[in-house]
């Protein structure tokens, strides 16, 4: 019997200053709008490559999937332990369910999921500093570059959810989008039910404050139903 994965969680603000100088937890960013949006403060920590495979967020999406990123990302945030922003299990929860109507894996790029406050990209606030986005560049045997099945699966994404919005085909920056799907839950912040929250917003010497996620049922079950199916060949 093997133990059941368990996910660290932390607030960002007991972090080292280095990372939270890039991370920015609690702070504020404003949208291409002028909207102000405070960035997440918990996070999922990640110790290593190995363990960003297994930890399966849903029965299809590892961890690792969402923590991708290109050499726009600060060196910092390259390394392991990583950082993701908790919400990222809601995410998970959504494409589990897009990969399910469309029939197909899905693929999300390098840097198409979680980009920090530190991307050289992260200009305005985006979903993407939520970890609550993701950018869809193949859906099975489809590469999303037509307008066509932008808009197809554009369409499929939408009716999974009123909470789930994207963006239309065009050549407009972060506006729309002409070589993938994105996808995103809007500015969705998550406190874990196994965190105790803290006004004090400074590193806690002598009180770290973290938590480990108890994980759920059916991410549990995945790797049990395996050793069944070996079993049976046996
Ligand atoms: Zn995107």
């Amino acid at each position: 019997m093997s133990e059941p994965q368990q996910i660290k969680v932390v607030d960002a603000f007991d972090l080292d200053d280095e990372l939270r100088s890039l991370l920015k937890p609690g702070e504020m960013v404003r949208d291409a709008q002028g909207r102000r949006k405070r960035l997440p403060r918990y996070f999922y920590e990640i110790p290593t490559h190995d363990a960003a495979i297994q930890i399966r967020l849903t029965p299809h999406f590892g961890i690792n999937e969402f923590i991708l990123v290109d050499l726009k990302e600060a060196q910092r945030l390259q390394q392991f332990p990583r950082y993701i922003p908790c919400a990222v299990r809601l995410l998970a929860f959504f494409l589990e369910q897009f990969r399910t109507v469309a029939g197909a894996s899905i693929h999300i790029a390098v840097n198409g999921g979680y980009r920090s406050p530190a991307h050289k990209m992260s200009i305005n606030a985006t979903e993407h500093m939520w970890g609550t986005a993701a950018d869809i560049y193949r859906i099975g045997p489809n590469i999303l570059k037509t307008q066509e099945l932008i808009a197809k699966f554009n369409d499929v994404a939408e009716e999974l959810s009123d909470d789930v919005t994207v963006m239309k085909y065009g050549h407009d920056t972060g506006i729309s989008v002409d070589d993938h799907v994105h996808i995103d839950l809007g500015y969705v912040t998550v406190v874990p039910r196994e965190i105790s929250e803290d006004r004090m917003e400074v590193p806690q010497e002598n009180r770290p404050r973290f938590a480990f996620e108890e994980r759920r049922r059916r991410e549990r079950r995945a790797p049990q139903i395996a050793v069944t199916a070996n079993n049976k060949s046996e």
